[in-house]
């Protein structure tokens, strides 16, 4: 069984898809692992800790990746990237699949059997492959990292000879794994927090790590959740209610984190330019939606943006600037789902294609698109929820 690590190829990324303690593991299934020179760079983990751990280093991606039977990405292949895997090759990676159906088309063209981890089922036995949480929990504490740095002013309260320094009031938009990851540590650094959702769900979760819940709590909010746990697309009068609530309670906030996600559809706007032109000069708005469209009607994607009333709106991709602990957790979701995908008597890799986890991850199988959601017939589908 022959493993390859790629280096990364957008040139926003940092992360790794693999790491010295997950090259162990696998070196322990009687995987040859063969890593591209310097993938692990830019997330800390530089090529003699891959090859203390058993890797080999290869100078291209060409050489790393020839004869590959298992391809370990973070984000999904380019055309480029392709075009050095061999047909019959699996590739697990975050495909980011919605809306790029024709990157998918050419994954099958190429032959390659294409995952997309960010399908894991959200149930027991996938906890330990859970990317979207994984990576989520680190966006929403560097969401409030980021935000703390950019506010001019202190985020605790603080009694001081002087005089005293008021505590800074947090909004939390969106309260998924990385709003309440954002609440946990906002509230750690003594702010006064308070945050929003549509699935009444959270409520008692905002409560719980002590801050305070506001929502159009009506009928359409009682209904908002799920099977799945996910959001809704609300009604337009669901969301001028919410705006009208919204921008009331966001004139009087300091910073803003939004995370505000539905999945397969745009991310909904919570925050319009005139509630941003409502703010005090020097409040900061990080919007972690900003690679699905934005929550912030101001935001774009990788910027900072100061608007002409001096609030800051941050648009940053927060988990490539934590990339070593990003990384170490993402490998880790790939090796607990990989381990799956090896027969432990033959130590080959025999995926069981009736898996549930098989079924709901896998987009392409011998040259056709075989998730339901993303066939050509199909395109508009949204994950089963
Ligand atoms: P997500 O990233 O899809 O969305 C983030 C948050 O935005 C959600 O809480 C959503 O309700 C909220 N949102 C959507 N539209 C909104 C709007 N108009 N206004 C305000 N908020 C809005 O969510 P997620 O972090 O992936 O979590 C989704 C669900 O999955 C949650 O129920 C979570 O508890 C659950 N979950 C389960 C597991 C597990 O069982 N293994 C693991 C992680 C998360």
């Amino acid at each position: 069984m022959r493993i390859a690590v790629p280096a990364e190829t957008d040139p926003g990324e940092t992360r790794v898809a693999a790491t010295p303690e997950t090259v162990r593991k696998f070196l322990a299934l009687e995987a040859q692992i063969s890593v591209q020179r310097h993938a692990g760079r830019e997330a800390g983990f530089p090529d003699d800790e891959f090859e203390a751990a058993g890797a080999t280093i290869a100078p291209d991606a060409a050489t790393a990746c020839s004869g590959a039977d298992l391809i370990l990405k973070v984000r999904r292949p380019s055309l480029t990237d392709l075009a050095a895997f061999r047909p019959g090759a699996l590739v697990v990676a975050i495909m980011d699949p919605y809306g790029h159906e024709a990157a998918i088309e050419a994954m099958a063209r190429a032959g390659v059997d294409a995952f997309a981890m960010e399908l894991m089922p959200r149930i027991t036995r996938a906890q330990a492959m859970d990317v979207l949480s994984s990576q989520a929990n680190l966006a929403g504490y560097r969401a409030v990292i980021d935000a703390a740095a950019e506010y001019g002013r202190a985020l605790p309260m603080m009694m001081t000879a002087a005089g005293t320094v008021p505590a800074a009031r947090i909004f939390i938009m969106g309260v998924g794994v990385a709003g309440l990851q954002a609440i946990a540590t906002a509230r750690r650094l003594g702010a006064i927090v308070t945050a929003t959702d549509v699935r009444p769900a959270t409520k008692e979760q905002v409560e719980s790590l002590g801050a305070k819940f506001i929502a159009v709590e009506d009928e359409e909010f009682r209904q908002a959740e799920t099977a799945g746990g996910y959001a809704k697309e609300m009604s337009s009068e669901y969301q001028a209610k919410q705006a009208a609530l919204v921008a009331a309670h966001i004139a009087k906030q300091d910073i803003v984190v939004t995370t505000a996600l539905i999945p397969g559809r745009p991310a909904p706007r919570l925050i319009s330019a005139e509630m941003v032109r409502a703010m005090r000069p020097g409040s900061v708005i990080v919007d972690l939606a900003v690679e699905r469209g934005g929550n912030c009607e101001l935001s774009a994607a990788g910027e900072k943006i100061i608007a002409g009333n001096g609030v800051s709106i941050v648009g940053y991709s927060n988990v490539t600037r934590l990339a070593a602990t990003a990384s170490s957790l993402y490998a880790r979701n790939l090796y607990a789902f990989v381990e799956t995908l090896i027969d432990k008597e033959t130590r080959t890799l025999a995926p069981k294609w009736d898996d549930e986890l098989v079924r709901a991850t896998l987009l392409t199988r011998e040259g056709a698109v075989v998730h339901p959601n993303f066939q050509a017939a199909n395109p508009q589908s949204i994950p089963a929820a």
